[in-house]
This record gives structure tokens, sequence and C-alpha cells, in this order.
């Protein structure tokens, strides 16, 4: 016993008394959660559990015979055993259970004289059955069809019916079929019996039907294995009290402490969840809510939901989460056999942390670094129902989170007039421009067959919180006929019902039932404690007084970025911009700038009224201005009859303004420098806000005028001398004091590395990754959605650098910008303005770069508090 003793502690894990806590890496996930529960009370039969390196020892058969010695000591009489997988992670039950092992024929009068004959016969067969199943080969049909056939023949309804002799026969005949299908001899010994299931468990755990099986569910191909040997709870009888079951201790849907559960009279492992028999509901309020008539195991035996209760209650507060319980019910005493996490939505997953950290059951940093980013999006946008059926047409990118039904246009102008009539509409275009932003904020769901994760169409959803899926190219879409078409030939036409499942980058045929956000409660709970947790502070990208509405509501700490070229597609303003860029000569151009001027201080003056004194990071014109011109004959038409002006002299502006590579071409604080008016136009309007709010409300504003593509100093310095002109002249004017500041947008290479200069005239910076991403990859952000997703398959990329910051390139550069500017100006702010700022890894980067600030779209707020958050619990462990 003494060898035995220091060779088995040493290398088998024990669960039960004298047992402890067991390595999950080691011996596997289940064993691991149940040594758990077993050290805190939980009623568990005991069981040692064989890492895999013990499997292939030539000492395994005695390993076992003693390990069973020692775990039958005090029993009364050696005891049925089962043999289960533990693996690392989900996915033991790839392979399945042997169970009962020890009720060989030589057994049966004891086991007839403890258990009664019919029991007996019972577990024989089920001996019979899992080890075929599990140990020879012997397909599960086999079985089933032999009893299916020997209930016609008595006619009788249910296996329960069976007396013993019947169960003897049914027995016998599981016999012949192994016989049949393997001409082996079923193995009557105990010891045998369990060297043989341990051994081909572990066979069957890496052959390629489980490793197939594992791969469809997604885990671990290679998983690791380890055996669990453990003593049956004996769950066989015809009384209510004898049974097996699973209970779940709260509401899946919304975290709620109600039970439910299912729970199968005369049964052992997972049979109530097979399907094979109809098991009955746990609880009362189940039974009433589905008007069943078969009575729930809590009108049964109260007694034991009430101990179920009381251990799920005890499980939770020692183990510090929620598991479903698989139980066994002998005669009335629980018995658990599995602990597995409880299957949950976003908003049980955020009632469940916050409620198990106030009860001190987790910490609040461990209930904050365990909701997802994904959970948070939930809760922000309509998610299609997980019960509901997906009738899968075309697939794309998650550009923007939620889903969205709705009937289908194809064009901007036609989600409009839907709009106008109240009614919802799902755009579909092949991609958008900024001439399509109206049709953009109209529509219920945006989908494009072209563009990627920063193209237009992607930034602009995002923006406005609309679900939007982008790049779906196994999708057709005919502009002129108006239709849609699938890669299985389904046509779509306008006015079909299609969703857009924007979280997923699917797009379904039909309406698709949602779930509704909600955010207070434990939400609202969470996301205070991750203010408290982060360093990071969190603006938004917001560019109207709509969007700072949004962004306030999920406490965004300022805007970070105003783009304010969207302002000028708003409304009537195209028309006064389209004419400042027809304009023959300054005068001209600063007579149309007049038109635009109260307009941009209106739009600032709003903004800077919903922010109330927190920073307004307001970025001067940015894109090439031919893309304010129409493109299409038609448009242009019209455009010439609306402002009076000959077609051709249009057509001749467009083309001069054309550019072979407009992102590189004349934008940003080039059109600045190029024509001063604009920018002034620009500025005047911010002094001009400031000076009118400090009126009108008695407080200051906090604008943060921004340069955009600023890549040499010099631009940075001329501009900045001119904006202070303005800005002289409208203190003179208003005899107000103007505090702003001026920071640049950091998004070429070159102004990364002089970003040492740069910080001597600027007071922030902000880095732009989206072009900082294109120019440094020299990859258009426009184009890049059509190989990307080929790029990450074949792992050339590890992920899209337009979403997730690419630490190794971007990053160091970035790194490379911030320390050189901290260098000269160790106190000058730093945020971060692309749309990685939205993203959770992209957060943690910031985090460790040391940036100030992360700014997104309004709706992503909430993600990157959280986010923010968990980086900083990450970076203080
Ligand atoms: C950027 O380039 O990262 C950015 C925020 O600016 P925009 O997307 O408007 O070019
Ligand atoms: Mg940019």
């Amino acid at each position: 016993m003494a060898v035995y003793d220091g060779l088995m502690k040493q290398d088998l894990g024990w669960i039960g008394p004298g047992g402890e806590v067991l390595d999950a890496a080691v011996f596997g996930t289940k064993a691991a959660l149940l040594s758990r529960a077993a050290c805190v009370g939980v009623p568990v039969p005991p069981a040692f559990v064989m890492p895999e390196a013990l499997l292939e020892e030539e000492r395994l058969e005695a390993t076992l015979r003693e390990a069973v010695a020692r775990l039958s000591a005090g029993l009364e009489g050696p005891p049925l055993l089962s043999v289960r997988a533990s693996s690392r992670g989900s996915g033991s039950d790839v392979v399945p259970a042997i169970l009962n092992i020890g009720a060989s024929g030589d057994a049966m009068p004891e086991l007839i004289a403890r258990h009664g004959p019919r029991v007996a016969q019972d577990m024989r067969r089920r001996l019979i059955q899992s080890f075929g199943v599990g140990a020879l080969g012997v397909e599960e049909e086999e079985f089933e069809y032999a009893l299916f056939d020997l209930l016609r023949e008595l006619g009788v309804e249910a296996e329960s019916d069976l007396d013993a002799g019947q169960l003897a026969d049914l027995a016998e005949t599981c016999l012949r079929l192994i016989d049949d299908a393997t001409g082996a001899a079923f193995p009557e010994d105990p010891c045998d019996q369990l060297v043989r299931a341990v051994r081909e468990i572990a066979r069957a755990w890496h052959a390629p039907r489980a490793r197939l099986r594992r791969l469809s569910r997604g885990f671990d191909e290679d998983a690791p294995l380890a055996l669990m040997v453990q003593v049956m709870a004996i769950g066989l009888g015809t009384g209510r009290s004898s049974g097996a079951g699973v209970a779940h201790p709260r509401d899946p849907a919304t975290g709620a402490a109600r039970m439910s559960g299912r729970y199968l009279v005369n049964a052992q492992g997972g049979e109530a969840m097979m399907g094979l028999r109809t098991p009955s509901v746990l609880c009362r309020w189940e039974r009433e809510e589905k008007q069943l008539r078969e009575p729930s195991l809590e009108e049964g035996d109260p007694a034991a939901t009430a101990e179920l209760a009381s251990i799920s209650q005890r499980v939770e507060r020692e183990l510090g989460e929620v598991f479903s319980l698989d139980f066994t019910l002998a005669g009335g005493s629980v018995q658990i056999l599995e602990l597995y996490q409880l299957k949950r939505s976003a908003r049980a997953t955020v009632q469940i942390a916050v409620d198990l950290a106030e009860a001190g059951a987790i910490t609040r940093e461990e209930a904050l670094l365990r909701t997802g980013p994904g959970v948070i999006d939930e809760h922000l946008h309509p998610t299609i129902d997980p019960a509901a059926k997906r009738d899968v047409v075309g697939q794309g990118l998650p550009a923007s989170p939620g889903a969205s039904s709705g009937p289908l246009v194809f064009s901007p102008r036609a989600a409009e007039q839907a709009a106008e009539l109240g009614e919802p509409a799902l755009l579909a275009l092949i991609e958008t421009s900024p001439e399509d932003i109206r049709g953009m904020h109209a529509a219920t769901g945006v989908l494009t067959v072209r563009g990627g994760m920063t193209s237009h169409a992607a930034v602009v959803a995002r923006g406005l919180g609309t679900p939007c899926v982008v790049g779906a190219q196994n999708l057709t879409l005919n502009v002129e006929e108006k239709t849609l078409k699938a890669p299985d030939g389904r046509i779509f036409r306008e006015g079909d019902v299609i969703t857009v499942d924007g979280g997923e980058g699917q797009v379904l045929a039909g309406a698709v039932p949602t779930l509704m956000p909600e955010i207070t409660g434990a939400f609202a709970t969470l996301m205070s404690w991750a203010d408290a947790a982060r360093r990071l502070d969190v603006r938004a990208n917001a560019d109207m007084g709509s969007d700072a509405e949004t962004a306030l509501g999920f406490a965004a700490h300022g805007i970070g970025l105003c783009r304010t070229e969207h302002m000028f597609f708003q409304d009537h303003r195209i028309a006064p911009m389209r004419q400042m860029i027809l304009a023959d000569g300054e005068a001209d151009r600063r007579a149309a700038l007049d038109k635009l001027l109260p307009m941009q201080r209106g739009d600032f003056m709003e903004l800077f009224t919903q922010m109330r004194g927190m920073p307004v990071v307001i970025r001067l014109l940015d894109p090439p201005l031919h893309e304010f011109l129409p493109h299409g004959t038609g448009e242009m038409e019209e455009m010439a009859r609306e402002l009076k002006v000959p077609v051709d002299k249009i057509r001749a502006r467009a083309l001069e303004l054309a550019e072979f590579n407009p992102m590189l071409g004349k934008r940003g604080c080039r059109i600045g420098i190029a024509f001063p008016e604009v920018y002034e136009m620009q500025v005047r309007a911010i002094f001009e806000a400031m000076a009118d709010f400090k009126a009108q409300t008695g407080q200051d504003s906090l604008p943060e005028i921004m340069l955009p593509l600023v890549s040499a100093v010099r631009e940075l310095a001329l501009l900045k001398e001119r904006i202070a002109d303005v800005a002289e002249a409208v203190r003179a004017e208003r005899g107000a004091s103007l505090d702003y500041s001026l920071g640049v947008m950091i998004e070429t290479p070159r102004a990364c590395l002089r970003a040492g200069d740069i910080a001597r005239l600027a007071d922030f910076l902000s880095f732009g990754t989206n072009d900082l991403t294109q120019m440094l990859y020299g990859l258009s952000r426009d184009d890049a959605g059509r190989f990307i997703p080929d790029y990450v398959a074949q792992g050339v990329y590890e992920h899209d650098p337009f979403h997730q910051i690419d630490e190794e390139g971007v990053g160091e550069m970035i790194r490379i910008g911030i320390e050189r500017a901290r260098a000269v100006k160790p106190e000058i702010s730093i945020g971060l303005c692309g749309e990685h700022g939205g993203d959770p890894e992209s957060i943690s980067f910031c985090e460790a770069a040391g940036f100030d600030y992360v700014s997104c779209s309004p709706y992503r707020v909430p993600v990157a508090r959280l986010a923010a958050a968990q980086a900083a619990i990450r970076a203080r462990r």
C-alpha cells in the first residue's frame, strides 16, 4: 500500500473524500470542476482521474487495480464504475462514456440482492450497450433498434415498463448483436472491462471521428485527454426519486436566479438530454408555463429540488460561477456528475457577473474581465434571437453590429422615401460614397457587396449605430434591375424582406426575430465599475449634435473627432459647398463660403451645447474637393439646374479636380494651404460659435482644432499662424477671450517620424490610424476589403489591420511618434481617433503605448470603456 500510495498520489487525481482541487491542464476541465465542487462539500461520487501519460504505461492494469481498491475502501461491496473522458475545455462528450462497469454475469446475484432483480438486470444491459458502443465500436442505433423491436413486440411504451426478465432478454439480444458485429466475446471480468474501457476510450479520443467532431464544434482537435473512473450513482428504479437530469440554476436569457431543467425517471448519465425518452421538467413554474401534464420533479420530490437549489447556491458562492449541473437522484439523494458553465445570453452574462461580484463570490475586476466586448455590443443593439432559424444567403464583413430586417431598397433616395413614410428600409448598394449619407441615415440597415472594415459604408454605419454588412462578395447586386442574387440562385427584388446581421456579417432571407437591448440595471453597474478601473479616457467620433447626444448617452468624455466634411452633406449645405468648389476665383469662393459660415457656426454651437464644456476635437476639412461633386451625367445635370450653371462647367471642374490617387492627393491640410479661405471660414465659425455660446450660456466651450494629413511641420506652422490671425480678429470683433487648442492628426508616416518637431508647435496629437495603416502598408483602405478576408484565411495577415491595430508595424510607428513627441513635450495630450479606437485589442495596445484617450464611434463607446478597464486591470496584474 505504501508503494501504491507514493505512486498514486503523484500521478492520479482523486475526487471525493481526501481529494484535492485538480489542475484542469492535467486532469481536464470536467474533473477539475468536479474536484473543486467536491472540496466545498458538493455531493459527488468518488472518482480517480488518470492523465493521458499514465494510460500508456505498462503498469496500467496494476495501477487500475490499486486505484479501484482505494476507491472501494469503505464502500459496501465492489462498486460499479463509469469511465468518462475529461478534456481541457469543452468537448469531453465527443466520445461516449462507458457505464456500470462491473455488472458482469458473476456479479448478478450480489447486485440482485442489493438493488433488486429489475435494477440489477437494467444495470447489466446498460453495461453491455455502453461497452458495445464505447469500447467495441458497435453503432448505438443497433441497440436502439433492438429495444424498439422488443417494446413493439411486447406492446409496451417505454423501457421503464420492462420487467427484470424482459431486461435480461434484452441484454442477451445485445450480447448477440455484439457477437455479430465484432465476433468477440463480451469480457465478463470487471477488471478486464475497466482496462479495455480505459484503453478504448483513449483510442477513440484520438481517432479521426472524434477529432472531426471536436473540429466541427470549434474545440481543439488535439486536446489532451484525461480519464475519470468514477463510482456509479445509481439512478435506476421506477419511483420518482431515481433518475437523472440537468439543472440550470439561473435563467439563461436574463440571468435571474430561477432554476429550470429536465429530469428523467430511471435514467443514468446524460440520458435526460439524449432525446430517446421525453423527460419531465424540473420545476413547477416550467410545467405551468408550458402547460405540461407530466408533473415536475419539484412536485414529485420537492426535497430533491430544494437540495439542488442549495447545491447550486453553494457552487455559485464558492466557485464564483454559475454552472448547469448534471445530476443523478439515487433513491432521493442528489449526486452531481458534471458541472458546465451555464449557457447564457449577453444580458445574463452581465447580470451574473454583477450578482457574483456583489455577493463577494468574485471581485469587481474579475467581473469586468469576464465580460467580453461582444457581450456589450449585444447590449446596445438588437440581436438575432438565438432560438431563431437562420436562412443565410450571403456573407460579408461584420461592419457595424446589430440585426435589422426590412424591405430591400437599392438607392439612398428610396431609403429616404421609406423613412418619410416611417417605414424600415434595408439599403443595398455596390458601395457607398459621401453623397449617400442621407440615405444611410434613413436606412434601418445597410448592405454593400464591396468594401472593407474602414470603407465609407462601414465607418458611417458604425457612427450611426446602423447594422451593416459590407463586402458581401458572394451576392450579385444589379443596380439597374434592382435585384440581389444569392449564390444558391435565389433572387431578391425591391421590397423583398431580408435581414442583415452586422455582428456576424451575415445576410439572411426574410425577417428574423430579434432581442432588444437593455442598458440599465446590471449593465449600468458594470459600466460604472469599468469607469473606476480604467486609465484611458474614451471620447467619441461625432459629427453632429445628434451623434454627440448618443455619445453622451454612452458616457463619452468628449468628442475626439468631428469630421467637419460630413456637415456639408447635410440639408441644403451641399449647394453652397458646390458653389464654392465651382468658384472662378477667391472672391467667388469667399462669397460661397460666406453662405456656409452661419451653417457651420450653428453646427459647432450645437456641439458645444451638447458637450457642455467637454473637449470637442474639430477636424478641419479633409477629403478631396471632388468628393463633393456629383459623378453621373444625370446628377450633374440636376446640379447644373439647381445652381444655374452650365453642365459643361461642372464637368470641366470635375475633370480638373480628378486625381489618380485622391487619397494621396490634394486633401487634408493641403486644402487649407491651397485655399486658405476654406479653413479660415471653418475656424471663424468655431470662434464665433465659442463667443455665441459664452454669451448665451455664460459657459466656456473647449474646442480643440485639428489639422488632418499633416506631413511637414511647416504646414502646421503656416496654418497655426493663419488660425491665430482669425482668432485675433474674432476676439477684436466680439470682445471675447477665445481659448482653443490646436493639434495635429498624425496619420502619415512622416508625421510620426517628425512628431518631435510637430509637438513643439501643437497642443495635442491624435493618431489617425485609418490613414496611417493605409500608408504604412501601402494598402488602399477602400479596396482592401476585397482581398483581406483571403489574406486572413490563408494566414498571410493574422487579422484585418484596418480593424485591429498592427502592433508590429503601425504600432511601432506610433510608439516612435509618441516617444519623439513626449521627448520634447512630456505633457502633450495624445489620442487615437481611427476606427481602431473601438477595438478592444487595439485599446489594449493604446494602454500599453501610453495614450491619454481613444476616440471611437458613439455606439462603440461602452465597449471601449470596458476594454480600457480590462487593459488597465491586466496592466496592473
Ligand atoms: C484616420 O485616418 O484614422 C481618421 C480618423 O480619419 P479619416 O478616417 O476621416 O480619414
Ligand atoms: Mg484620416
